[in-house]
């Protein structure tokens, strides 16, 4: 999109040169006639997946940059590098040190920075190559899934004002001891939100493989449709259910900062979907999406006592060694002794969970542990929901319809989850699109 469109669509704020000072009071311009923004523009793996891609995104920058705006770019690795360094992390060792594993996986964007730091001036652009440690990115210490604390762009700010580029590493910072974490698969997404709102950025717009969020991932169904708008709240729990194209904290930290998100297409020149407040929304459907998480794992632990203080060692335990747990559904026990406890947990963190489980087995005396992971969470999301009763109902009705067996069922204000067997995922997601009214051919 061309920098008067986005003017139109109200992005551009005004921002005096040399000074980073940001007026938010409508759209002027520059000495030279230019409208001028701060934008962080984010490229995902495919995106940046060959040197041709690479040099496509340097074009892109160059046109925001020709335009007369300050841009820093945050890249993810190629296409496929991380899924092939965390592969390389288990082969050693399936219960690695969380440490190491974070070196390893961080090396992706290095490559891909350097990259395309050389492709923007081989354009004639000013720019360089920026590591998380070397802005910094600063985190806690959770390695694997760490999260951002403080970013310093002091260095940054000044560079701009000399018209360089900033082309970031994604997915990676530094810890309080001074090592290299990353913030979890699909990281790079938080590192640019959380660089627009430390740079107090006009917008931050996320390009990727699709023109943008759609009521469900198209690549389940040709019948997805692409949505203009969409609220924080909807995509947050669209993200965390499952649908990738945002991590969840990334949307979580928009949402907090007001940063102005965007995800469109790096490959095709059109609008994508804006995330924005509720209140820019004007027709609210009931369902606003579906999204499935096929990376989930079902533990049963069998014959747990029922006794006040059991389920506070269990969830306390698995949080303390960065398990995170999701759906929980305890059962009442026949004789009031003993029940069993099912939740999930996401597949990666299966073996660790089970590891703290077994630990526990002489303070708690549960029998037994069953797990499967062969489970898919299908959620179905939407804030009219919470005028509009019935959303459940229809949910479970056209699941049985199908066939399928609901595992474990979990609700929010704006959402419904079940489990399932991973074997009708795509059905069970099919189904719900048509029942909703999302596809595109029909009437919803
Ligand atoms: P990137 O590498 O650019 O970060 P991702 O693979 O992380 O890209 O995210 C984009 C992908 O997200 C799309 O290719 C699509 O298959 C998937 N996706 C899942 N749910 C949705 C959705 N509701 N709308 C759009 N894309 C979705
Ligand atoms: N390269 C990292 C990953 O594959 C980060 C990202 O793509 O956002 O998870
Ligand atoms: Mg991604």
């Amino acid at each position: 999109m061309d920098s008067a469109a986005l003017v139109r669509q109200g992005f551009a704020t005004e921002r005096r040169i040399g000074q980073g000072t940001l007026k938010r009071q409508g759209i002027q311009t520059t000495r030279s006639g230019q409208t001028m923004a701060r934008i962080v523009m984010k490229f995902g793996g495919t995106s940046v997946g060959t040197t041709d891609r690479i040099k496509n995104v340097a074009r892109r920058v160059k046109t925001e940059v020709d335009a007369g705006n300050e841009v820093a770019v945050v890249v993810s690795a190629m296409s496929g590098t991380t899924n092939q360094l965390v592969a390389w992390t288990n082969e050693i060792a399936r219960l690695h040190d969380a440490r190491e594993y974070d070196v390893v996986v961080a090396s992706g964007e290095q490559v891909t920075v350097g990259l395309l730091a050389l492709a923007l001036q081989d354009l004639g652009v000013n720019a360089r190559s920026w590591l998380g440690w070397q802005i910094p990115f600063r985190t806690d210490g959770i390695h694997g899934k760490a999260r951002i604390g403080e970013i310093d762009t002091t260095l940054m700010r000044e560079r701009f004002t000399q018209g360089q580029v900033a082309v970031v590493a994604g997915f990676q910072g530094i810890g309080p001891d001074n090592r290299i974490t990353t913030l979890g698969r699909g990281g790079s997404d938080t590192s640019a939100v959380a660089l627009a709102a430390a740079l107090d950025a006009d917008r931050c717009d996320i390009y990727t493989d699709v023109d943008g969020v759609y009521t469900t991932d198209p690549r389940i169904t040709a019948k997805a449709r692409k949505i203009d708008r969409i609220t924080y709240e909807e995509m947050l729990e669209l993200a965390s259910q499952g649908a990738k194209v945002l991590q969840t904290r990334s949307v979580a930290m928009a949402m907090q900062h007001g940063v102005r998100v965007q995800v469109l297409s790096s490959f095709e020149d059109k609008p994508g979907t804006m995330v924005v407040d509720e209140g820019e929304i004007v027709e609210q459907q009931v369902v606003t999406g579906i999204a499935y998480s096929p990376d989930e794992a079902k533990v049963t632990l069998v014959g747990v006592p029922d006794r006040p203080g059991v389920a506070g060692a269990i969830f306390g335990s698995l949080a303390d060694s960065a398990v995170n747990v999701d759906m929980i559904v305890q059962n009442v026990s026949q004789d009031g002794k003993s029940t069993d406890l099912t939740f999930t947990v996401g597949s990666t963190d299966l073996d660790r969970a089970h590891q703290v489980l077994e630990g526990l087995k002489g303070e708690l005396g549960y029998s037994d542990i069953v797990s499967d992971p062969g489970v898919c969470k299908i959620s179905v999301v939407g804030v009219g929901m919470r005028s509009q009763p019935g959303v459940a109902k229809t949910m479970f009705q056209t699941l049985a319809a199908k066939g399928i067996n609901i595992q474990v069922i979990s609700t929010s204000e704006i959402k419904v989850s079940v489990l399932i067997s991973a074997d009708y995922t795509e059905l069970a997601v099919r189904a719900l699109h048509t029942a909703y009214g999302l596809d595109a051919d029909g009437d919803g």
